[in-house]
C-alpha cells in the first residue's frame, strides 16, 4: 500500500516524523509522503527514518489556501525544502497561526474554557499551531471527550470562524509557490470544497490554469462513489490521480489508518 498524505507533530499529527515512518513500515506501507500543514520542518527527519526502514519517501507539504465556501488544501510533492520563497511562506503561515492562536485562547475563554499556553504548546512541537492542538488540550482539561466534539461545539462553528479566522495564501499563490520550489501541485480531498460536480470541474479548470497537476481522488473521507466521480473529473482534465489517508494518529483523527491505494501511476512522475 502507498500513502501520499500524512501528518507528523511538525504540524498537528500525533507522532514524530520518525515514529510515523516506523508505523508505516509496520503497516507494510511501501511508499509514503509527509505532507504537514504549511511546514516542511519534519521532512529531513522523516526522510532519514524512511531510508533506514526501506520505505520510498517523498517530501511534501499541504498548503491551506483561501477559499470562501469550504476548505481548500493544496498538496505539493517533491518540493525543494530549501527553496527561499517556500521557507518565507512557511514562516508567514506560522506567524498567522500563532497570532490566530491568541484569538483562539480568547474565544475559548469567552466560552469559559480556560487553557494554559503550556497545555496546548506541548502538542505543538513545530511551527504550525492548529486547532487539533487546542482540541487535545480541551480533552486533557475535561471540557470535551473527543476531538470531534471539540470541533463540533467550539472549533468549527460559524462563531469561531468570525472570531478566529487566519490569513491564507490564495489558491494561485499556493500553486505557484509549489511550482517555484520544483514541486508537483495536487488538489487535496476535493470533498472539502463542498462543491457539486460542475462547480468542482470549474474550480479544477481554474486551478489548472495556475499549474495544478493532480487531484487526490482517494482519501479517507471519500466514499467509493465520490472517488469514482473524482477520478472521472481528474481524467477528463488530464490530472494525475493521487491517494492519501490524511493520517494524523488515533488521538487526533480516530478511525483513520495509514494506506490509501495499492499503487498509482502518479508514482512514476514522483520517481522521475
Ligand atoms: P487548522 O490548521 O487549525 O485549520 O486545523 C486543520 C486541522 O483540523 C486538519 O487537520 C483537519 O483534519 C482538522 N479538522 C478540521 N475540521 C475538523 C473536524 N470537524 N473534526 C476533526 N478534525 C477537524
Ligand atoms: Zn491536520
Ligand atoms: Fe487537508
Ligand atoms: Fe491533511
Amino acid at each position: 500500500m502507498i500513502d501520499l498524505h500524512t501528518h507528523s507533530n511538525a504540524s498537528d499529527g500525533q507522532y514524530s516524523p520518525s515514529e510515523l515512518m516506523a508505523i508505516a513500515a509496520e503497516n507494510k506501507i511501501t511508499a509514503i509522503a509527509l505532507t504537514d500543514h504549511d511546514t516542511v520542518a519534519g521532512v529531513n527527519e522523516a526522510r532519514a527514518a524512511a531510508n533506514r526502514l526501506g520505505l520510498k519517501f517523498f517530501a511534501g507539504i499541504e498548503i491551506s489556501a483561501e477559499f470562501p465556501k469550504g476548505t481548500m488544501h493544496i498538496l505539493g510533492y517533491n518540493i525543494d525544502i530549501n527553496n527561499p520563497e517556500l521557507i518565507k511562506a512557511c514562516e508567514w503561515s506560522s506567524n498567522q497561526r500563532l497570532e490566530r492562536g491568541e484569538r483562539i485562547f480568547k474565544f475559548l475563554e469567552s466560552k469559559n474554557i480556560l487553557l494554559t499556553r503550556e497545555s496546548v504548546s506541548k502538542y505543538a512541537a513545530g511551527e504550525a499551531l492548529g486547532r487539533p492542538h487546542f482540541a487535545r488540550a480541551m480533552i486533557d482539561a475535561g471540557y470535551v471527550g473527543t476531538v470531534s466534539e471539540a470541533f463540533d461545539k467550539y472549533l468549527d462553528t460559524p462563531e469561531f470562524k468570525d472570531a478566529a479566522k487566519r490569513r491564507k495564501l490564495s489558491p494561485e499563490e499556493s500553486i505557484k509557490l509549489i511550482l517555484n520550489a520544483n514541486g508537483i501541485p495536487v488538489l487535496a480531498h476535493p470533498i472539502s470544497l463542498k462543491a457539486d460536480e460542475n462547480t468542482l470541474d470549474d474550480i479544477v479548470k481554474t486551478l489548472i490554469s495556475y499549474g495544478l497537476a493532480g487531484m487526490e481522488c482517494y482519501h479517507s473521507k471519500h466514499t467509493p462513489e465520490m472517488t469514482d466521480k473524482y477520478i472521472k473529473i481528474a481524467e477528463k482534465n488530464n490530472l494525475f490521480i493521487t491517494a492519501g489517508s490524511d493520517f494524523h494518529g488515533e488521538k487526533v483523527k480516530p478511525n483513520t489508518t495509514l494506506g490509501a491505494a495499492e499503487s498509482l501511476k502518479f508514482l512514476e512522475a514522483l520517481e522521475k
